[in-house]
């Protein structure tokens, strides 16, 4: 079984779990979130579902759904703008996020658990961070 198979099913166990019901137009907007190397906004997502059935509305409403039941992150951009990534069982990451066109890429590297130990070191515990960069990327400069 491949990997997005395997994000698939258990992004779909999940939503069972929390006794959501698994639509159509879930399952169409959970297939896109798992093939999806970056995050989406919910227009970009409706751009790419291109189709008549899934208005926006219930588009951006089952990508609250999502976050809700714990398997999709919001990611909130400078300009107040929302996207949305799969939660995958894997390692820690980062994005920039054009603040032009909204796109987003992971960075893989994290260089603040050096500020969070300093934060241990003043006593503080369960410390966690929230950090996103932004910029212009190279098709809208
Ligand atoms: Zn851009
Ligand atoms: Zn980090």
């Amino acid at each position: 079984m491949s990997c997005e198979n395997e994000h698939f099913d258990a992004a779909i166990s999940s939503l069972k779990r929390e006794r959501y019901r698994i639509t159509e137009p879930r399952k169409a907007l959970l297939r896109l979130l798992v093939d999806s190397e970056r995050p989406l906004s919910a227009e970009e997502a409706h751009d790419r579902l291109g189709s008549s059935d899934y208005d926006l509305v219930t588009v951006y409403r089952n990508l609250e759904t999502f976050e809700t039941a714990g398997i999709a992150t919001r990611i909130l951009t400078e300009s107040g703008k929302s996207l949305f990534e799969l939660n995958r069982s894997e390692h820690h990451h980062h994005h920039i996020i054009c603040r032009k066109c909204h796109r987003a890429e992971r960075l893989d590297h994290c260089e603040i658990e050096k500020l969070e130990t300093l934060a241990t070191k003043l006593g503080f515990t369960e410390v966690t961070h929230v950090l996103e960069l932004y910029g212009v990327c190279d098709d809208c400069r």
